[in-house]
Order: structure tokens, then sequence, then C-alpha cells
């Protein structure tokens, strides 16, 4: 549905984007992720056809965007990191003053009121925008974006700045928009991405660093788990015992919180689940285990580990190419 090839732009002489390449399936949600500064305002800029690309080629359902600007853009719906709403206008009047830019086609009168009530605004069709929750201003961008009913939905950062149950009625909102539309999510909130996503595409310093499955990605980064285990037992022989498993990297002591028991860092091997082995190796030794959590990577530690990844190939490649 939405295919880029050897996309570039420099911002004089800084290369902003360096001749990416990635390709969204009809019906899918792509979730775009990177570190502030990595390009994905002007990768995005550029698909919705706002910013002018140096080179490379954006097809959106088969048309080239450069070729026929104006079908392309019919098939585009935006939703900025601002939604560019007009405060003084009903929320009505701003979605009619969109239909007409827009120059919809489609029963005026249905197709607002549809999408009023697909992203439940319409009790609220007749306020100021400027007088509603942050939350529902973002639905309002959203209304905008659907107008046209356009095939591929893009949206910069949909959930800034709203609090934690407006995160969740928006995310819901574009898992829900997702069955019917091919859709684009620009974030650099991980949870956003897995629990939304259904493939990643990660941007670092204008060039792809990973492009899988949401559930592949997290579990090549994610490959050795962390844990944190409280255990009851003599500190000495219980770290010999963890350091002695099979299927365990590292293993220290992290600290003691209660009376009798300690936490223990572990880290296991590269896709080893340590959890069974290591409750029956500590139950062998009469040692209670009361408590076992997962340290959750954060976006960082991926980006590091994946950027990291990079530059070992890069290195790998440079020694190869010394030779
Ligand atoms: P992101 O959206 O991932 O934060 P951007 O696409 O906004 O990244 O920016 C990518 C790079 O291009 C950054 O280094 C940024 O400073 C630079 N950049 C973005 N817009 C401009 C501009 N209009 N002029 C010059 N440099 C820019």
């Amino acid at each position: 549905m939405v295919e880029i090839t050897e996309l570039k732009k420099s911002y004089g002489d800084k290369q902003a984007v360096k001749g990416i390449s990635f390709s969204v399936a009809e019906g899918e949600i792509l979730g775009f992720l990177g570190p502030n500064g990595a390009g994905k305002s002007t990768t995005l800029n550029m698909i919705t056809g706002y910013l002018s690309a140096d080179s490379g080629v954006i097809k959106i359902d088969g048309t080239d965007i450069l070729q026929d600007p104006i079908k392309a853009k019919k098939d585009i719906g935006f939703l900025p990191e601002i939604p560019p709403l007009y405060l003084e206008m009903t929320v009505l009047e701003y979605l009619n003053f969109v239909y007409d830019l827009k120059g919809c086609k489609l029963p005026r009168k249905q197709h607002l009121k549809e999408i009023c009530e697909v992203v439940k605004i319409w009790d609220v069709r007749n306020r100021l925008t400027k007088n509603l929750s942050k939350g529902y201003r973002q639905r309002v961008g959203i209304a905008q974006a659907l107008i046209g009913n356009p095939k591929v939905l893009i949206f910069d950062e949909p959930t800034i700045g709203l609090d934690p149950r407006q995160i969740i009625e928006i995310r819901n909102l574009i898992r829900m928009l997702g069955r019917e539309h091919t859709i684009i999510l620009s974030t650099h909130i991980l949870p956003e991405v897995q629990a939304v996503c259904d493939r990643i595409v990660v941007i670092n310093k204008g060039e792809i660093v990973a492009n899988e499955k949401t559930e592949d990605l997290i579990n090549a980064v994610d490959g050795s788990r962390k844990l944190v285990a409280k255990i009851v037992g003599p500190e000495d022989e219980v770290l010999k015992t963890l350091r002695g498993l099979g299927g365990i990297k590292t293993a220290d002591v992290l600290g003691k919180r209660d009376t009798d028991s300690v936490s223990y860092l572990i880290e296991s091997q590269e896709r080893i689940d340590i959890r069974k082995p290591l409750f029956y190796a500590l139950a062998g030794k009469g040692w209670p285990l009361i408590g076992l959590e997962g340290v959750e990577l954060s976006l960082e530690d991926i980006f590091i580990r994946l950027v990291g990844k990079e530059k070992e190939n890069e290195d790998k490649k440079t020694k190869k190419g010394g030779k």
C-alpha cells in the first residue's frame, strides 16, 4: 500500500534521511520508531507530500506521489504532531472546513456524522475546539485525517501530552481504525508500538536499523532476559548456585531490602527461559524464591543494542575490507 524506495533528504549539508526503503502492506499497522532527530518527521513529511525528497520514490497504492500528487494525497490522512485545529471554530465547523479544503465528494452530512461517531466526538460537535480537553482535541485531529476515507493514515506522535486514560483510548481507537486502514504510527514510545503495531521500522540518524515484526524485534533485542529474583538463603551459596546454573550468563547481588531475603539480578543466555530451572534449583536446596520479576528493556536499551549491533557489523566489514 505504501512503498518507499531509496528516499533521501538533506538540509544544507546535513543529511537527515540517507536513502531509506521500506513498505507497508495493506491493513498493516506499522510503527515508525526512532529517537529525536532520527529523521521521522522528515520522512513522514515527504510521504504526505508536504516536503519534497531530494531523490527516491514514494508510491501510495501504486501511485507515484511525484507523478500524480493529487491522487496520491487523496489516499493519505495525516495527523501531524500538533493537530492543525482552528480553536475558534466548533468541531463541526472545523470538520466542514477540512471537508471543503480536501474537496471531498462523499455525502457531506452522513460522512462527517459517521466520522464523529467513530472517534466519539458527536456529543461535542457544537463545542468550540478551544474548550475541549487535549484528548478530545486529538480525536478531532484524527477525525480530520479520516475525511475523504483515505486508505492510508499517518499519525505523528498521537499520544504525546495525553493522560494515561486518554492514551489508552487513543491507542484503542488507532487499533480499531487499523481494521479498515493501513496505518503508519510514528512514536518514540516503545510500549506504544508494542501495544498497537504489527511491525516496527526503527530509524536512527537517517538510516533504518531494524524492520521486523513487533514480536521478532522485541525477542531479538531482548533475547537475553534480565530478571530480579528475591531469594531467602545464604547469600554466598545462593550466588554460587545461580552462577553454576546452565543458561545463566551473569548473576549478581542487587540489594537486601527485607530482613531475610536478598535480591539478585540474573541475566540469562540468549533465548533461554531460565525461570523454571531456577525455581527447581532453589527448591532443591530449600531456599524459597519469594519474588521473580522481569526487567523491562527501555527504548534506550533497544536503541543501544540495535545501534551497537550495527556498529559491530560495520567493524567486521571494515576488518574484512582491510585484509
Ligand atoms: P525526528 O522527527 O526523528 O525527531 P527530524 O526529521 O525532525 O527527526 O530531523 C532529522 C534531522 O534533520 C535532525 O538532525 C534535525 O535537526 C534536522 N532538521 C529537521 N528539520 C530541519 C530543517 N528545517 N532545517 C535544518 N535541519 C533540519
